[in-house]
């Protein structure tokens, strides 16, 4: 499998001349299966510039299928859905029925309990009050799905969704597509007392690589356990790089790649704290973005 990383950046897109590096566009991951199927992962900005790159492929000609798993619905993971260009391309016949060979087809996944307003919550962010053009005017096929019993096929790739620890609930995604094995596990608070979250162990059991959510460093989360004042980012639904280390270990995964960036956190913030990480697991990258990761 293929994994590109469209946007790496937590909580709100940050262009400047400072996060040039890692990047600015928020979450959104893009997948190839052995077997071709085009699986994304959450429709931050960082969809845009995918949905730009396709254009140049059979999406432009309305020729394109892709399926986009949403691990919640937060702004940041569903901001880039109304400028994801694909989406447009559709036609319809005289009575308004739409001509499927050439219109993209998009399946859109969320769980019941995490994501049963998955279409609520996209069709409510392109109300004209926040947005000119309503959900409707998109013109590709687009079937939201719930994801009932946390397992979908999609040829010979298997997406198994975890329940983990974010306000409001958020999915993780395993993803096996036979050859190998990746998991998701963007936005998602490690447990308070020291222990590894059991979904989370499941979740990354051996696989080949971890993307996990390491927004913070140790002393923004918990400054009082380093005589720093407060408040801290405890409760707040992230982890860090450390955390995501002691998961990727305890869980055998082969390698770990850091996302969901801090805002304030710049390029060289995010060196150092790559560098830091690497020094207690060697097989951690923090991911940046239009980063290719081939497993
Ligand atoms: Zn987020
Ligand atoms: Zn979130």
């Amino acid at each position: 499998m293929i994994i590109k990383f469209w946007g790496v950046r937590g909580s709100i897109p940050t262009p400047g001349k400072d996060t040039v590096v890692f990047g600015g566009n928020t979450t959104c991951i893009e997948i190839l299966s052995a077997g071709q199927e085009r699986i994304i992962f959450d429709a931050g900005t960082g969809i845009r510039v995918l949905g730009l790159e396709l254009m140049n492929t059979e999406f432009g000609q309305g020729k394109g299928k892709a399926h986009i798993f949403f691990t919640h619905s937060h702004w940041d993971h569903i901001q880039g859905f109304p400028f994801f260009a694909p989406a447009y391309v559709g036609r319809k016949d005289m009575q308004g029925k739409r001509i499927s060979e050439c219109s993209n087809e998009f399946n859109l996944y969320g769980a019941a309990d995490v994501g049963d307003r998955l279409e609520t919550t996209l069709r409510g962010q392109m109300d004209n009050y926040y947005f000119p053009v309503d959900l409707n005017y998109l013109s590709s096929n687009i079937n939201f799905k719930t994801l009932k019993d946390y397992r979908v096929t999609l040829g010979d790739t298997t997406i198994t969704a975890f329940k983990l620890v974010h306000p409001n609930g958020v999915l993780g995604y395993r993803i096996d597509d036979g050859k190998s094995s990746v998991a998701i596990a963007t936005d998602c608070e490690h447990p308070s007392d020291g222990t590894i979250d059991p979904n989370l162990l499941q979740l990354a059991q051996n696989v080949d690589a971890l993307i996990y959510d390491g927004q913070y460093t140790p002393e923004e989360y918990a400054p009082h356990r380093f005589n720093l004042p407060g408040p801290g980012k405890q409760g707040f639904g992230h982890s860090t790089a450390e955390e995501g280390i002691r998961a990727a270990k305890a869980a055998g995964a082969k390698r770990l790649i850091i996302t969901h960036h801090e805002p304030i956190h710049n390029d060289e913030f995010l060196a150092k704290m790559e560098k830091d990480a690497r020094k207690l697991y060697a097989a951690t990258d923090f991911a940046r973005e239009g980063m290719m990761v081939e497993l």
